[in-house]
């Protein structure tokens, strides 16, 4: 990764020929730039092509293996209570940040540079916001739908799209439970099959991480390319504000969650989460992630199959506390650069609209676009399609890290519910030192 930041910086710095407001390279930057996204591209394709075999297979078997359905109920409560507290405490951490440092503004008025930037370029910024939009079909739902959506028309179409998660783990689950009911003889050769097939799918998932340093070379090199410093100059101190609150949601409210919660060493669950969070960060996705996440969860922190099947599948697509924070802070920095009052009234509605859109932000890149659209329109900021246009310019490293935090907090559900239903985790781990019963 670090390897990647500068190999990134040095190509933006000598293969621009242009660079406000679109950024332009010359023959030799493109040709990089398009191999960095060659390589990235490939490494997402594979950590995608695995997502649903292995939900389907781990969910079952986490179900099915169990041979009972009490605690099921237990468990779910204990992972939404969890999902609705961290997000609405980042959130707080992004409201309190971005009212205390107020990127958007100037010695309280309205930051002019970035309001010459945004008149100078409007239909140009309101064109990529419109582009972008219309480019995350499915990256989207609203809370309602969402159980609409979970049901699918076919069985197979749980199957056939990842953006399906929610269908997936609906079926998992039914077919999870009820094979719990079937007799012996119908159930032995399901259940054995669909264990094959989650050890096959956890062992492709390995073999595809040996690429990883590759792929993640690959992914940030382009990043860093593309991004455009004069830009970033612009908008730093948001910048600056939105990666603050992150980290403070990620190295303090994490750790105090870990530690007086689930009683357990946060640097520990840091260092065995270390491949997925560097996984987030570098794909901006968390469905891509989580076969990382799954396979760190259970193999370096100890949690159990059943309790990680169910808490990150359901994690990866609606507990995202970074994105909710992120939510906040963008639409309260729209208000402040175009002067809009934000009565406490007005914030208490961003905060209760931010919690609930991004229970429907899908865990893709720049997915949390869409809601952040639909915040500010609902709490009724006028033209403000040229500002959030304008922040897509720093969208992608504040992505990379707002999706390492929604990545982080699913691990932290699962060591959380795992403790409390007794689990020992993280406790006498040794990395990659396999189990060996009696010792
Ligand atoms: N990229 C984020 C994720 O995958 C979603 C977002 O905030 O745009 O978790």
């Amino acid at each position: 990764m670090v390897l990647a930041i500068f190999v990134g910086a040095f190509i933006h710095m000598t293969c621009v020929v242009s660079v406000e407001p679109n950024v332009e390279f010359n023959a030799v930057g493109h040709t990089f730039i398009s191999i960095f996204d060659y390589i990235g591209t490939i490494f997402m394709k594979l950590l995608k092509m695995i997502i649903v075999p292995l939900v389907f297979t781990s969910i079952v078997v986490g179900i099915a293996g169990l041979g009972k359905t009490s605690g099921f109920a237990r468990l779910g409560g204990k992972t939404i209570g969890y999902y609705a507290f961290t997000s609405l405490i980042a959130i707080l951490v992004g409201l309190t940040v971005v009212n205390v440092f107020k990127p958007g503004l100037t010695d309280g008025k309205p930051n002019e540079a970035i309001l010459k930037q945004i008149e100078d370029n409007e239909e140009d910024y309101a064109g990529k916001l419109a582009t972008k939009l219309t480019g995350q079909d499915g990256g989207f739902d609203a809370v309602t739908g969402l159980f609409l959506r979970m049901i699918p028309e076919n069985i197979f179409e749980a199957f056939g799209a990842n953006n399906k998660m929610l269908s997936l783990i609906f079926v998992s689950l039914l077919t999870g439970i009820g094979l719990i009911f079937i007799s012996k003889d119908g159930r032995s050769p399901v259940f054995g099959f669909f264990k094959g097939l989650n050890e096959l799918t956890l062992l492709i998932t390995h073999w595809i991480m040996w690429l990883a340093p590759i792929g993640v070379f690959g992914l940030v090199a382009e990043t860093t390319a593309q991004t455009g410093l004069p830009i970033l100059a612009l908008l730093a101190k948001y910048f600056l504000v939105v990666a603050s609150a992150l980290l403070i949601h990620l190295f303090v409210v994490m750790p105090l969650i870990l530690k007086f919660v689930a009683k357990v060493s946060p640097v520990k669950h840091f260092y065995a989460m270390r491949s997925a969070i560097l996984t987030a960060f570098s794909t901006a996705s968390s469905s891509a992630t989580l076969p990382v996440t799954m396979s760190a969860l259970r193999e370096n922190a100890g949690v159990s199959e059943r309790v990680t099947s169910f808490v990150l599948p359901l994690g990866a697509t609606v507990n995202m506390d970074g994105t909710a924070l992120y939510e906040c802070v963008a639409v309260m920095f729209v208000a402040q650069v175009l002067g809009f009052e934000m009565s406490f009234g007005t914030q208490f509605t961003v905060v209760m609209l931010a919690l609930l859109t991004s229970v429907g932000v899908a865990g893709v890149p720049s997915a949390s676009l869409v809601a952040i659209t639909i915040i500010v329109y609902n709490v009724g900021i006028p033209n403000a399609e040229a500002v959030i246009g304008l922040i897509l310019a720093v969208d992608r490293p504040l992505d990379m890290t707002r999706t390492a935090v929604n990545v982080f907090s699913d691990s932290c559900g699962a060591i959380v519910v795992a403790k409390s239903e007794g689990e020992n985790v993280l406790e006498d781990w040794k990395e990659d030192v396999p189990e060996v019963s009696g010792t």
